[in-house]
This record gives C-alpha cells, sequence and structure tokens, in this order.
C-alpha cells in the first residue's frame, strides 16, 4: 500500500505555541508555521507524505469570518484534489469545537478531514502536540475516517465534530463528547473505529454562506435581568442563543423579553452536558422559541448563523435542524 498523502492546514493555537522554555508557564499560540509543522512529523517517521498551507497564526480565540473563509476554500480544494488523501487542520482547543462543527455542516463527507490541536505549547516539557498530529496523520490516513463528518483528535481519542466540547480549562484529556464520547481509540501506531462510518455519500448538509450574520449567547444566572435582551438587539444582533440555566430555563422576565425579541431565539443550556429538549419547563410552542437538544450554547449559535445565512429562520424548520444528528 502507497502512504497516504495528508496536506496539513495551519492555523496556529498551542500546538503552534512557544513558551521559550520547557518549564515556562505563560507562552504564546500560533508561533510555529507549517513548513515547521511538517519537518517535525517528518522528522517522526510517519508513514505518510505531506504538504502543507499556512492559513493563520492565532490564538483560535481570535478566528473570526476571514479564516473560516479561508479555511473552507482550502479544504474545498484539497476535497477536489486528487492528489490529497486527507486532510488536518492544526488548530487551537478553545474554538476547535466551533469550526469543526462549521465546517462538518457545510462539507461534503468525501475524505477524513481532521483538526488537532493541543493544550500545552510545543516548547513544553511533556508537550501533547507531536502526539496529537502523529494521530492525527493515522486518523486522517485511514479510509474508515471518510463518511463520518469532521473529526477531532485529542489525547488519543477521535471525537465527530457534532459531539466534541472543549470540557477542562487545563490537562492533555480536555476534551468530551455528547452524547456519543469518542468514536474511536488512536495512538500513532494503531486506530480502532467503535462502529461504521454514518455519512458515506452524504453531500454538504448547506451551502457555505456569504457571511454569517451576528447572533450573541446570552447566559442565564440567578437574578439575571432582562435588558440584556435588548442590549444584544441593539448590537446588531438577527438571533440569539440563551445559554440558559439547566434544561435552558431563565427568570420568567427575561423569557418573556426573548419571546418578544423578534428574531429566532434558541435555547441551550450553560451546564456541561445533557439535551435541552421542547416544552418542558418552558413553553416553546407558545413563546417561539427552539430547543438546542444535543448542542452547546457554542454550537448552536454556529448553526443558528448557518441557518440565517441561508434563509432558514421558520421555528419549525429550525427545531427539524436542531432534531438532526
Ligand atoms: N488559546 C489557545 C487557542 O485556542 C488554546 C489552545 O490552543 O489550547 O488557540
Amino acid at each position: 500500500m502507497t502512504s497516504p498523502r495528508i496536506r496539513i492546514l495551519a492555523t496556529g493555537g498551542t500546538i503552534a505555541g512557544s513558551a521559550g522554555s520547557a518549564i515556562e508557564r505563560g507562552y504564546r499560540p500560533g508561533q510555529i508555521g507549517v513548513a515547521e509543522l511538517l519537518s517535525a512529523a517528518q522528522a517522526l517517521g510517519l508513514d505518510a507524505r505531506f504538504d502543507g498551507r499556512d492559513i493563520a497564526a492565532i490564538g483560535s480565540q481570535d478566528i473570526g469570518w476571514a479564516h473560516w473563509n479561508a479555511l473552507h476554500m482550502s479544504i474545498f480544494d484539497a476535497l477536489l484534489d486528487d492528489d490529497t488523501d486527507g486532510i488536518i487542520v492544526t488548530h487551537g482547543t478553545d474554538t476547535a469545537e466551533e469550526t469543526a462543527f462549521l465546517l462538518d455542516l457545510t462539507l461534503q463527507a468525501g475524505k477524513p478531514v481532521v483538526l488537532v490541536g493541543a493544550m500545552r505549547p510545543a516548547d513544553a516539557v511533556g508537550s501533547d502536540g507531536m502526539r496529537n498530529l502523529s494521530n492525527a496523520v493515522r486518523v486522517a490516513g485511514d479510509e474508515l475516517a471518510a463518511g463520518r463528518g469532521v473529526l477531532v483528535v485529542m489525547s488519543d481519542q477521535v471525537f465527530a465534530a457534532i459531539d466534541v466540547r472543549k470540557a477542562a480549562t487545563g490537562g492533555a484529556e480536555a476534551f468530551r463528547g455528547f452524547p456519543r464520547g469518542p468514536i474511536a481509540n488512536v495512538t500513532p501506531t494503531s486506530l480502532d473505529w467503535f462502529g461504521p462510518p454514518d455519512r458515506t455519500g452524504r453531500g454538504a448538509r448547506f451551502a457555505w454562506p456569504d457571511g454569517l450574520p451576528r447572533v450573541s449567547i446570552l447566559t442565564a444566572y440567578a437574578g439575571m435581568e432582562p435588558d440584556a435582551v435588548q442590549c444584544a438587539l441593539s448590537g446588531g444582533a438577527q438571533g440569539l442563543v440563551l445559554a440558559g440555566l439547566g434544561q435552558g430555563n431563565a427568570p420568567t422576565p427575561v423569557l418573556d423579553a426573548l419571546a418578544k425579541a423578534g428574531v429566532p431565539v434558541v435555547r441551550s443550556s450553560r451546564v456541561d452536558q445533557g439535551s435541552v429538549d421542547r416544552n418542558l419547563e418552558v413553553d416553546d410552542d407558545a413563546l417561539g422559541f427552539v430547543a438546542a437538544r444535543g448542542l452547546g450554547p457554542a454550537k448552536a449559535r454556529i448553526l443558528l448563523q448557518v441557518l440565517l445565512a441561508n434563509g432558514i429562520a421558520d421555528p419549525v424548520r429550525m427545531q427539524a435542524e436542531f432534531d438532526r444528528r
């Protein structure tokens, strides 16, 4: 068998971060370009052929439309390129779930597309970057990785974009999945899928838009005042996501203000994991809300943006998309 041809698209993050010393606490993300990442990967003797592009050199807290647009275009090109078997995106961990989900909603499932990051900078003692990158190469070079949507590789585990979230601020094992946990275990020399691909042959779920509308997330808390809603609307929000209490709850005056907001409202939860379902404590039918189901606030916002950008604003249609896996 010939070695898989992997394209690496670098965006920055801690995997490309440098502290200047193996034991320094502070560091700067996005200091190492794709050429250096490629030569480090090549030096490991991995069974793959690489080429690469620098898309950005940022901490992923600064990612936005311009980077996403460039990244989407580059992945789209790589999907059409007969000389590329799989695509790896090196990315910061803070917003990996948002980028992965946005790509997942807008790319066909034809070739493996794998996001990978690190929790420790490249020059830190015990850095996880090269381990994670080696694992990502293993996944991106595997035919069975295609047809599963965009994947995220961290700490010897593979997650589907729709499930994954960053669940800890520190430590190499910072990622979790919901409702599915990891869908495979991976090391640089092994890859064990827990089931067959579930999206083989599927096209992109949504067209790539010309831009993403402004959607704000409002986090609920005991005693929250309803003026947060007006504040978001006057800032230009065309949709609102409630990061609600428990099952997507909020104080009654806030729910009343949301019902009158005049823009689509999606109820999600500030709780780390779990589903937000329709009409449990909140009467979604009467108030015109959409329930985020298994998506946390960050991913609910991405889906709402993509729906609005594709002209889908009817709550029933929207709910069907939030219900879909
Ligand atoms: N702030 C960094 C980023 O998201 C954190 C990381 O990569 O782990 O780019």
